[in-house]
């Protein structure tokens, strides 16, 4: 066990802290990979979970395609520098990453559009099904997502919410799709996969996963779980740059029979036939649209590279004992000033996230930010912390803890600039 974390011996300040979080930092087998990431100094990141950090190796990559690729090869390098496989190349690294074959995975437009692709496919396979069940409080988009998908293609088909305790007694002959996210973009709980993937197939419905939350921060094996549908995000754990693309895993046993309600040309079984009728491409590449942006994919591919040097397994250890860590050390120093836990308790799975609630949460969160120690917020009350276990230290951990401490302890966060609303939080 390469983080040894004993909670009964944790100190929660002073030097005893100082040189338990030097020893796990010195132990550490991810520690070489902090260096591979840009980091500004004087910041503790603590928001890879909504934009991860920049590799190193990015700019220098992306520039390459903008001036070699595009500059010198021009259109050329749609096939010289295989432009036209992209999508389909990088989706194959991103396949390993969460447990599918190559071929059934594959880098398009943004997770709200893939998941809306995949939505639609699914109600037009399974015309006599008649609901699409998700959980309150999923993320916005995915039930957006469906809200629409239904409004127009739906037919008086329904979206219908049951929480996470009583989600698999509502599964039923009328579900034609559970559509969940795997580990919570607020609460950080983890869904067993597998078990909740076997008990819609018992009842004849697909599962549609949104790995967003998920994918390069907890190990995943989806044709172990005998996934049908998946979605993630290219900007998050995977370090792909902002608005990066994301990706779409349909298991080859689908391929044949969900049909792309976009059918661009690019999905088109001959795109460069430039025939009238419309064809869908025989595998995943049904699931592309328009034109792959080359750009994006170029520095999404560097983020991906990164992920695939490493044991997911080692990863998510690290995950688990940052996170165990910052959990006791703020229940110890925190809890009085009113910050309480969010989500699994420590030691319970979880995903690579650790939420607070706190009535002021905007505020605290703002002044930690002002201090260097960027989260992010999200309504109404919950502070979140991103804990990457690529490029983040022990160290770091504690860093944010005084830092948190600090400013619950002198209300620092009481300070008008703190108060006022931004666009994005
Ligand atoms: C971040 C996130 C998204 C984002 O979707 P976009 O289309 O990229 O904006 C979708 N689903 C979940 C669960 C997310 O956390």
């Amino acid at each position: 066990m390469e983080f040894p974390l004993e909670r009964a011996h944790l100190p929660s300040t002073g030097s005893a802290l100082f040189e338990t979080v030097a020893a796990l930092d010195a132990a550490d087998p991810l520690a070489r990979y902090r260096e591979r990431f840009f980091l500004p100094d004087g910041i503790t990141y603590l928001d890879g979970n909504s934009l991860g950090a920049l590799p190193r190796a990015t700019p220098a990559r992306v520039q390459a395609v903008m001036q070699e690729e595009w500059g010198t090869g021009l259109i050329r390098s749609w096939n010289s520098a295989d432009w036209i496989g992209a999508p389909q190349r990088v989706g194959g690294k991103i396949a390993r990453i969460v447990g599918a074959q190559p071929h059934e995975v594959v880098v398009a437009d943004s997770t709200s559009v893939n998941l809306s692709k995949l939505i639609m496919a699914v109600l037009a396979a399974a015309p006599h099904r008649t609901t699409v069940l998700s959980e309150p409080g999923n993320f916005p988009t995915d039930l957006y997502m469906v809200e629409t998908a239904l409004a127009t293609v739906g037919g008086g088909r329904r979206l219908q919410l049951a929480e996470r305790e009583q989600l698999v007694q509502q599964i039923t002959d009328d579900t034609a799709l559970v559509l969940l996210t795997h580990v919570h973009y607020k609460t950080a709980d983890v869904y067993d996969m597998q078990a909740l993937t076997a008990a819609a197939h018992a009842k004849g419905a697909l599962v549609l996963w949104d790995l967003s939350h998920s994918v390069g921060a907890v190990p995943l094996a989806l044709n172990t779980c005998n996934a049908d549908l998946a979605v993630g995000c290219g900007y998050k754990f995977l370090n792909g740059g902002p608005g990066a693309p994301a990706f779409l895993f349909v298991a080859e046993r689908h391929h044949q029979t969900l049909v792309s309600p976009l059918g661009g040309w690019m999905g088109h079984a001959r795109p460069f036939a430039f025939v009238d009728a419309y064809e869908p491409a025989p595998g995943i590449a049904r699931f592309l649209c328009g034109t792959p942006p080359i750009l994006s994919l170029a520095a999404l591919e560097s983020g991906v590279d990164i992920h695939l040097e490493v044991d997911m397994q080692v990863v998510s250890r690290k995950a688990q004992a940052l996170a165990a860590l910052f959990m006791e050390l703020v229940s110890a120093r925190c809890g009085a000033y009113g910050v309480s836990l969010v989500g699994p308790p420590s030691g319970a799975p979880r995903g690579s996230h650790v939420s607070f609630r706190h009535p002021e949460g905007y505020a605290i969160m703002q002044a930690l930010i002002a201090r260097g120690v960027i989260g992010d917020f999200r309504a109404p009350d919950i502070m979140r912390f991103g804990l990457t276990p690529l490029y983040l230290r022990f160290a770091d951990v504690v860093q944010a803890v005084n830092t948190l401490e600090d400013v619950l302890r002198t209300e620092s966060w009481r300070a008008s600039e703190f108060q006022v609303r931004q666009a994005v939080t």
